[in-house]
């Protein structure tokens, strides 16, 4: 499987997953738009690396997602630099937990903004060029918790239900196309995102950061493990190969068996 001449563009590719991600694509010959806070030129030339057999270009764009007049000129942005965007990943996102009584509202909305309403804009506004070519993928990241609940997260859940019920009508809406649309939901990956959440543990329970992770582990996954952002890098590449091409509007979790439970 080649996309080599194909561009992606990976949502939160400065860390974590979607850096995982933009890599195993950029291996297969992709050019990535990158996008995300912090250092980007770090994350670009680790990319540049995995795709160098390729000669693939990156792109950075540093678009806040929570507002959609900067999503807007991060596609306009991806268009003029590559043409069109192919492959979308829809990864960016935070956390935060709290009980609901608890939860500042301000949270509640950076949540929805950021881990919702940006796969919808940036899903509307990358459709009419994927239509045009009759080929493209939609891939985004949900979690597990777009399937089952946990307390105290109740602003994540919600916006991960949200993406996985999004990926199923943009799959239908394009049922007929060459444009695939599914969902990834993964289990604990040990990313900055979840490393706050193993802090949090450890200084409430008065433990190692060791005992934390075994006790998060313990908790919810039953492979005792972590998920690594290049096995999910490997099943957004699988959605991206010509054997995903009638692969509509799933949500495949990647997860050690959590919602096998
Ligand atoms: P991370 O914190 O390592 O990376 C998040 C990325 O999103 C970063 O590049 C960050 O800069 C970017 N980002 C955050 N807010 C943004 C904004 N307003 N605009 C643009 N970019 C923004 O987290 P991660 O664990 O790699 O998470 C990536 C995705 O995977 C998230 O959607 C998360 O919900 C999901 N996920 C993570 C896990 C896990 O265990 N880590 C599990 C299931 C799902």
């Amino acid at each position: 499987m080649n996309l080599k001449g194909k561009t992606a563009l990976v949502t939160g590719s400065t860390s974590g997953i979607g850096l995982g991600i933009a890599k195993v694509l950029a291996a297969r010959g992709a050019n990535i738009v990158v996008n995300g806070f912090g250092d980007a030129a770090g994350p670009q030339q680790e990319i540049e690396r995995a795709g160098a057999a390729h000669g693939i270009r990156t792109a950075y764009h540093g678009a806040d997602l929570s507002q959609p007049a900067q999503i807007e000129e991060l596609m306009a942005f991806a268009q003029r630099e590559f043409g069109q965007v192919d492959v979308l990943v829809n990864n960016a996102g935070i956390q935060h937990t709290a009980t609901i009584e608890d939860f500042p509202p301000e949270r509640w909305d950076a949540i929805i903004a950021i881990n919702l309403s940006s796969v919808f804009h940036t899903t509307r506004l990358a459709l009419p060029a994927m239509r045009k070519a009759n080929w493209g993928r939609i891939i985004n990241i949900a979690s597990v918790h777009g399937l089952v609940a946990s307390a105290e997260k109740s602003a994540y859940v919600a916006a991960k239900h949200g993406v996985v019920g999004l990926t199923k009508v943009a799959a239908l809406e394009t049922a007929t196309t060459g444009v695939t649309v599914n969902a990834i939901c993964p289990g604990w990956v040990l990313t900055p995102l979840v490393q706050k959440q193993i802090d949090a543990l450890a200084a409430k329970n008065g433990i190692s950061n060791d005992e934390a992770t075994r006790q998060l582990l313990g908790a919810k996954e039953p492979s005792q493990r972590f998920t690594t952002p290049e096995e999910l890098g490997e099943l957004a590449a699988f959605f991206c190969s010509p054997a995903g091409d009638n692969i509509r509007g799933v949500a495949w979790n990647m997860d050690g068996g959590w919602v096998a439970q």
